[in-house]
């Protein structure tokens, strides 16, 4: 019996033993053909039976195991099922597919990270000239621009800020030096967008356009060297104003299907009659739009005439236009949520352009969409995740100072637990955010194009750039709802939904980009299996690579299987991780890591072409995805940092609040599965012993809310970057004078209290502040100088406090000016 017993535990000890370490064919057949026969004795089975055993064991060895014979007997029906199942992909979502890198999104799929390869990336760190470009140029153009005056009073940036911009490179950032431009590394291009947003969105958006995705990085990658040399200069000095049409009136998300088109034909240019295309577009939301000098245009070309060679649907083609063409219109202007960034449409009827005005010559005709993906899966990590963390560090300072200045019932407001609560959300999602904007700065500076993780940063920033948003009009009251010169967040909450909208809407890139297209490009197998498929020009190498991607795929989702169910005993407690703090929380992913590989290969396998279908189920596993990715951010954040001490509750609340929004999404997919029996299982491997991450607690959230609530270490560091002005005329500085002026004055506020009890000082109301301060200077409890202290604090949290009013004719349309 005790024998039978240990071979049936040897059994299972060798099944999981080998799924584990994800071991080879051939370690499973040789575990087979030792454990078979053994078993057969231990278990006394008989001769007759034993020998059918074994001939069965004889049979799969060699069909398994010799090559040849498997892929013929089993990987080649497989193959053919596979064929026939595999959804049909349209040629623009083939090339978005193609699009970009993989990099730490592979890692998360593969179900086991390695983080020794997060520690080792590089630190974020500027040059020292991007550092002085940071310190003084960017300083000074955010000292020029004054956000009301911009949004309400002129609707748009003062002549002196449009000219600082072109004079000193700002669209040219991402523009080689050998052109004229800044040549920046996408850190510092991060860090100049996050530092203008902090200031103003019309300012960021109006920088950052033309180094995202646009004419420049066009250019620079598919431009013929003519092209590059003819407008590279212009673009980095200014001297032309670059925009890029792609989205029209009946074109948004789905912006493979514009209707614009060109007609290859010969027509009259500058007085020669030469090839070109005959072109009408209708677009619309184009920023810099109604300025622009060069109109970047997304088109379909036909060539009915196969004037250019070639078949007569060309597809989706590039071309830059001066804006000066005959028949191009430009000017008017959308009107985005007050925000004052230039955006407009613009139509074209029968433009007639030369053939080399199509970007990369007629070489790149049709190769317009794979052009757009490409250079999105950079710019998309750029651009909104800096200005979503931009705002998101003005609201923290500025509300941290706030909670503390304003107080109602004798108490700073921020030490009501319901403010706190509001705090420390935003405390937490910004340390979050800017963890996920560095990391994938490193990732675009080492040369990847991580188009999956740019879709997560772009979605995750201005997601949570939301959140922070919200509570911080939450805990400025009607401070932050009054609009004017001295309510420094209202006009970045109006913008919030332009960033949510842009560059990929977020409904859209949740439920169909983060998973659908990670699903494919980051698995370490399904991208493998689906090449092998759609390689019908060479049978037999099909067949060779799809016998590897199919028997790795098994394996992988076999082992997947066993190590989510251990590592849900153990709450990945035992998973070997780096000597590094918090080694928790790296076991912790691993062990979600894992259940994620697993939740997605059974959620391909259960749903197959109808996942992409179910968007809800997809959101859902890109939500894991997501947090995964941010969680990996916010660790490789505190180990850049030095691991602050300080920062500890931080790190805490976002990896909690992170771990807690893993298990709610696993808990979403198992809970809407199609298949039951497939959720049952699924939830026991994943779930063992239920769900075990709560959300941040509230000693936490009071931990955050009193770090930013005071000017220390930790307040400087996550609000590193942002544009802080000096200037006590300017709303923001003067909160930030007047935070530092309540905690000085605060022990001179209490000794007036007591005396005022003990002393029976006249009894005044608080509208009498000034007269109060000045009764304890004449009675001897404050010094002259203390008296002053006190004085100049009530000013300064006077202005802090106060709204703007105005004349109902300054209201009044064309009446703004103030
Ligand atoms: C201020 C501003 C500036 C812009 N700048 C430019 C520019 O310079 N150049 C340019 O070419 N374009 C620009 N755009 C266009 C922008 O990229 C589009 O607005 C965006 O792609 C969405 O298109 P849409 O607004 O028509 O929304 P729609 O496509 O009408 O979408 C409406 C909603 O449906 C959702 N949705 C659509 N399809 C799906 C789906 N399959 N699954 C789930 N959800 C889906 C979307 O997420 C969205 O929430 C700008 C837009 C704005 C507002």
């Amino acid at each position: 019996m005790l024998m039978e017993l240990l071979m049936a535990l040897a059994v299972v000890a060798a099944i999981v033993a080998l799924a584990f370490y994800r071991a080879s064919i051939r370690s499973w057949l040789l575990a087979l053909v030792v454990l078979v026969p053994v078993a057969g004795i231990v278990y006394s089975i008989s001769a007759d039976v034993m020998q059918v055993i074994l001939g069965m064991v004889a049979a799969i060895v060699v069909v398994m195991g010799v090559p040849f014979l498997r892929r013929k007997l089993v990987s080649y029906p497989v193959l053919m099922i596979f064929r026939r199942i595999l959804p049909q992909l349209s040629p623009t979502e083939q090339e978005a597919l193609d699009a970009g890198t993989v990099w730490w999104d592979g890692e998360l799929f593969s179900g086991n990270p390695d983080w020794y390869k997060l520690i080792h990336l590089p630190k974020p760190m500027l040059s020292d000239e991007e550092e002085y470009f940071l310190e003084h140029e960017v300083e000074e153009l955010c000292a020029m621009v004054n956000d009301w005056e911009v949004t309400h009073v002129r609707q748009d940036l003062p002549p002196e800020a449009w000219q600082y911009l072109k004079d000193k490179g700002f669209f040219g950032m991402i523009i080689p030096r050998q052109y004229g431009g800044l040549g920046f590394s996408a850190l510092a291009h991060s860090a100049v967008v996050t530092k203008l947003a902090s200031r103003s969105s019309t300012l960021s958006v109006t920088a950052m356009v033309p180094n995202s995705l646009g004419p420049a990085e066009l250019l620079l990658h598919y431009g013929t060297q003519q092209q590059k040399e003819q407008y590279l200069p212009r673009l980095a000095k200014g001297l032309e104003i670059p925009c890029f049409a792609l989205t029209g009136p009946f074109a948004g998300s789905d912006a493979g299907a514009i209707p614009d088109y060109g007609i290859v034909c010969h027509g009259d240019y500058r007085g020669q009659r030469v090839l070109g295309i005959r072109l009408n577009w209708e677009k619309r939301y184009i920023t810099l739009g109604p300025v622009a000098t060069l109109l970047g245009l997304a088109f379909k070309l036909y060539d009915p005439d196969r004037l250019a060679g070639g078949e007569t649907n060309r597809g989706i083609t590039l071309a830059l236009i001066p804006t000066d063409t005959p028949g191009v219109v430009i000017g008017r202007r959308h009107l985005p949520l007050n925000s004052a960034f230039l955006n407009g449409p613009t139509q074209g009827k029968d433009v007639f352009i030369p053939m080399d005005f199509i970007i990369g010559g007629a070489a790149r005709i049709g190769e317009g969409w794979r052009m757009l993906m490409e250079c999105l899966s950079a710019g998309r990590g750029i651009s909104l995740p800096s200005s979503a963390t931009g705002a998101g560090k003005l609201a923290a300072r500025t509300c941290g100072a706030y909670a503390r200045v304003r107080k109602q019932f004798k108490l700073p407001v921020g030490r009501f637990e319901g403010v706190e609560e509001a705090l420390a959300r935003i405390g937490g999602n910004l340390y979050m955010m800017d963890a996920a904007r560095l990391m994938t700065t490193v990732g675009i500076d080492l040369g990847e194009k991580p188009s999956v993780i740019s879709a997560i940063v772009k979605y995750h920033c201005t997601e949570r750039g939301r959140l922070v948003a919200n509570d911080a009009m939450d805990v400025h009251g009607g401070k932050g709802i009054c609009l004017g010169p001295s309510n420094y967040l209202g006009r970045g909450y109006q913008a919030v939904p332009i960033g949510i909208t842009v560059e990929g809407a977020n409904i859209l890139t949740r439920s169909m980009i983060i998973f659908g297209q990670g699903a494919i490009r980051s698995h370490p197998y399904v991208l493998k299996e689906i090449q092998a498929a759609h390689d019908t020009s060479n049978p037999k190498r099909a067949l060779h690579d799809f016998d590897g991607a199919f028997f790795g795929h098994v394996g992988f989702t076999v082992s997947n299987a066993v190590r989510a169910l251990l590592f849900g005993l153990s709450n990945g407690r035992g998973i070997a991780v780096p000597p590094v703090v918090n080694e928790r929380y790296y076991q912790k992913l691993t062990r979600y890591s894992t259940a994620f590989a697993l939740m997605a290969d059974a959620s391909m396998l259960v749903l197959g072409g109808s996942l992409k279908r179910r968007e809800k189920i997809s959101a859902r596993l890109g939500d894991i995805l997501s947090q995964l990715y941010l969680c990996s951010a916010a660790l490789k954040r505190f180990e850049d940092d030095g691991r602050p001490e300080q920062d500890a509750p931080l790190l805490q609340w976002a990896m909690e609040d992170a771990l807690h929004r893993i298990e709610e999404a696993f808990d979403g997919v198992l809970r809407n599965f199609p298949s039951r029996i497939a959720a049952w299982v699924l939830r026991r491997l994943i779930f063992p012993l239920g769900r075990n991450v709560a959300p941040p607690s509230d000693e936490l959230g009071h931990k955050i809310a009193t770090l930013m609530m005071q000017p220390a270490e930790t307040r400087e560091r996550l609000t590193a970057g942002m544009y802080l002005p000096k200037d006590k005329e300017d709303a923001v500085g003067a909160l930030e004078l007047a935070l530092h002026s309540t905690l000085e004055c605060e022990p001179l506020q209490a000794r007036v209290e007591e005396a005022r009890k003990a002393r029976g000082m006249a009894k005044v109301r608080a509208l009498e502040e000034l007269g109060r301060i000045a009764e304890a200077r004449d009675k001897g409890v404050l010094k002259v100088e203390e008296a002053a202290l006190l004085e100049r604090d009530y000013e300064l949290r006077r202005k802090v406090i106060m709204v703007d009013d105005f004349a109902p004719e300054e209201l009044a349309a064309g009446g703004g000016r103030r």
